[in-house]
């Protein structure tokens, strides 16, 4: 039986729990000794600098709708669920049924096939402003080939990002990514490059004075905010930030790799209202004023598997055909797109059954309902350690802060510090011995998780708070 429910029956809270750290380890040998084969292998033994985790990450064997197992058969609620591409939760039947018959039909057809049209359709019909699409490999690649594309149909270089606001690890986006944003996330990129990137506070009036300069081809944004909504930004945020933006003809990228199809079937843009009737219409497109110019997307696009898109305005996507009206487009007049796993059979597959079942809306009404019963029930945990708002988030996604700092500030004017200070890889190894695994300080529900659940992440949370409290990290 797990800790946590034990110590539910005894109200107690056991010995194994207060001392997590050693038990954390004492528990987790296979996990050990696959991670001292790993470092062998892999720099930190891991293959995505976020499954970092000292004194060693735990290696999983296999999931099942909201739930995953480690080599030392430890089971865990899942609020990774595939750094947020599962929103119907491990193997869900559709999309394993999915992958298995296109298996052996091709994985890779090195030609166009019906499937992909289907899924890029589906991406129309659900994304308000998606009137053509691009698929990539990545969501690193959807906001690459965004960029590029913005500067090409602009003909301007800068890009305005905001603090904190993650776009994957291509060099353009390693600007201004963890706090205090002054140097680039990572090594190894030209100054020149970063030179090309505007960096803003998420601040409407440093926007203003930003655009006030001629050379700005585009902003991009995560619309519920940076790091999903660890450093929070909402509707009115994005509509002002749309309005400036068109008033300067700059172009506005919303990146949806992680909102896309989570927020709303249509994304945060649909979630927020956008692309509806009555923002008034461009006379030139037709194209609804109040929508982003491109979005990127990625994960739940792909059911899981891997796959990108970008998808936009059919005059800026339509730099990326062949005869664009663009003079020279074989010498450099287009915007160039390759990509071996672009719209690939079996991520298209796992893509196009799992949009099917977003399209129906179910899936979100259960999901954001019961990450708000979540959000509420952690909250009043937190209530009696004095961190009562210390869990807050929209949609289907939670975000933890036990900077204390912070609290008792008017929810909206916080300007949230993501840190990765010790108290959260604290927090993650409390959780992880009582069968909780978090995305960083935070998580993302599924359409698999359950009441059931919520009761034991709410218990594992009071116990992990106790044991952090009597050792005096929080
Ligand atoms: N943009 C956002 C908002 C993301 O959250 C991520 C990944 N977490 C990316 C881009 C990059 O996507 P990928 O990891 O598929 O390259």
């Amino acid at each position: 039986m797990a800790l946590a429910q034990q110590a539910q029956q005894s109200q107690e809270i056991p010995p194994e729990i207060l001392d997590y750290e050693r038990t954390y380890i004492e528990t987790r040998q296979g996990s050990r000794r696959l991670y001292e084969q790993a470092v062998q292998v892999f720099p930190s033994g891991i293959t995505h600098d976020n499954r970092f985790l000292q004194p060693f990450p735990v290696y999983c064997t296999h999931g099942q709708g909201a739930h995953k197992w480690d080599v030392d058969g430890n089971e865990y609620i899942d609020y990774v669920g595939g750094h947020g591409a599962l929103l119907l939760g491990h193997s869900h039947p559709d999309v394993v049924r999915a992958v298995q018959g296109q298996m052996p039909r091709a994985t890779h057809l090195g030609a166009g096939h019906e499937l992909e049209i289907r899924w890029g359709q589906l991406v129309q019909q659900l994304i308000p402003s998606a009137e053509r699409v691009k698929f990539t490999a990545s969501g690193t690649e959807a906001t690459h080939l965004a960029i590029r594309l913005a500067r090409s149909f602009t003909g301007r270089t800068t890009i305005v990002k905001f603090e904190g606001h993650f776009h994957g690890w291509h060099d353009y986006a390693t600007a201004a990514v963890d706090p205090p944003y002054d140097v680039p996330t990572s090594s190894g990129v030209p100054e020149e490059t970063l030179a090309t990137m505007r960096v803003l506070p998420a601040d409407l009036d440093a926007v203003k004075s930003a655009l006030s300069q001629d050379d700005v081809a585009a902003v991009i944004v995560e619309p519920t905010g940076g790091a999903w909504g660890t450093l929070p930004l909402d509707e009115a945020f994005c509509r002002e930030l749309r309005r400036l933006t068109r008033e300067r003809s700059v172009l506005l990228i919303f990146d949806e790799v992680i909102t896309g199809f989570r927020c709303a079937p249509g994304g945060a843009q649909a979630a927020y209202g956008l692309g509806s009737a009555g923002a008034g219409q461009s006379e030139q497109t037709g194209w609804s004023l109040d929508m982003p110019d491109m979005t990127t997307m990625a994960k739940i696009l792909a059911g899981g598997l891997p796959g990108g898109a970008v998808a936009g305005r059919a005059d800026i996507m339509a730099i990326l055909e062949f005869d664009g009206g663009r003079p020279g487009w074989n010498r450099g007049g287009r915007v160039a797109h390759p990509g071996t796993f672009n719209g690939n059979p079996l991520s298209a597959a796992a893509g196009t059954a799992c949009l099917e079942i977003v399209a129906q809306g179910e899936v979100h009404r259960h999901v954001n309902a019961l990450a708000d019963h979540l959000r509420r029930r952690l909250n009043e945990s937190a209530r009696p350690f004095g961190l009562d708002g210390a869990v807050y988030g929209t949609f289907s996604m939670f975000h933890i802060s036990l900077d204390r700092s912070l609290l008792g500030r008017p929810a909206g004017t916080r300007r949230y510090a993501k840190s990765k200070g010790a108290v959260d890889a604290k927090l993650r190894r409390a959780l992880l011995i009582q069968g909780v695994d978090l995305m960083g300080t935070g998580g993302m529900l599924s359409l698999a998780h359950t009441e059931a659940d919520l009761d034991r992440t709410v218990m594992a949370f009071q116990f992990a708070l106790t044991a952090l409290e009597r050792e005096g990290a929080l």
